[in-house]
């Protein structure tokens, strides 16, 4: 599709001998060309970097948040704290910064129906209430207390509730940006040959699930005492941790996919223009 050559006798596997492009991307464009994975992305250069932008700022964020808890345990078994006092406006403003790089993802194409869009700009208008609710649980409910999470009688109830409104509007933002995020990697198995072909998102989701489970067995154990209470307060904590480092993980996964998907993105596509237009390619830098 993209140089003329002909294919036959070629695995599905290959890459066309003379221009490099992907068998599959050619069988892709006969059986559908108005396939998504074909369009040209409106602005590539802005497309790539809001995808790493919009990752990157979620780990770093996610990062900070484990700076403070992993401080506060050291105060708790070392007496030594050595977070610094900005780590948390560092959390709400990469917070922010990542939902201002997700708005590349509600239109990268043309050719995205209404549903599609709609729920990436729902993904990214939860980005405003989980801003004010990461910064309402580091400087109002967190200030003035030196260990919010692993003081004595554990986090508050309003803590918890908070944590859990948190859980729901990622929930809300990762099911809203997943189609279209999930349209742009599908762009590097079809139209290329990089391998961004996880379910990385899907299991960010899950993750944050795991953890939400420990905040929501905190809720309903707060008034059980004993043994079965103590056992209830275990179940929380590992939940919530290995929710939390299932949580980090799976934003590593995402941002390594995202940088892979940058320079696929940036790069001259083979859109449905080069297989119907007759002119000369242009270079996807010129625009
Ligand atoms: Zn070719």
């Amino acid at each position: 599709m993209r140089c003329g050559y002909n294919l036959r006798g070629l695995s599905i596997r290959e890459i066309c001998p003379e221009c490099r492009a992907p068998v599959r991307a050619t069988i892709l464009a006969l059986v559908d060309p108005k396939a998504g994975e074909l369009k040209r992305l409106i602005r590539p250069g802005l497309t790539a970097w809001g995808l790493v932008v919009w990752s990157g700022a979620a780990l770093v964020a996610a990062l900070g948040a484990w700076v403070m808890r992993l401080s506060e345990l050291s105060l708790h078994w070392l007496d030594v704290a050595w977070s610094p006092a900005w780590t948390a406006w560092l959390v709400v403003l990469m917070t922010l910064v990542s939902g201002l790089g997700a708005i590349v993802l509600i239109r990268p194409h043309a050719g995205l129906g209404l549903g599609p869009r709609l729920r990436a700009a729902g993904g990214v208008l939860a980005y405003a209430p989980l801003v004010l609710l990461i910064w309402y649980l580091y400087m109002e409910i967190d200030a003035g207390q030196a260990m919010p999470m692993f003081g004595a009688g554990g986090p508050s109830e309003d803590r918890t509730l908070v944590r859990l409104g948190i859980g729901a509007l990622l929930a809300i933002v990762i099911l809203g940006l997943r189609p279209t995020a999930r349209g742009l990697a599908m762009r590097s198995v079809v139209v290329r040959t990089g391998t961004v072909d996880r379910q990385s998102l899907l299991a960010l989701l899950g993750a944050v699930g795991i953890a939400a489970a420990g905040d929501v067995l905190r809720l309903f154990s707060g008034g059980v005492r004993g043994p079965v209470g103590q056992a209830l307060h275990t179940g929380e904590i590992v939940l919530v941790a290995v929710g939390s480092v299932l949580v980090t993980i799976g934003l590593v996964g995402v941002t390594i996919d995202c940088l892979r998907l940058r320079p696929i993105l940036q790069a001259t596509g083979v859109g449905i223009a080069d297989i119907l237009d007759d002119e000369p390619k242009r270079s996807r830098g010129d625009r």
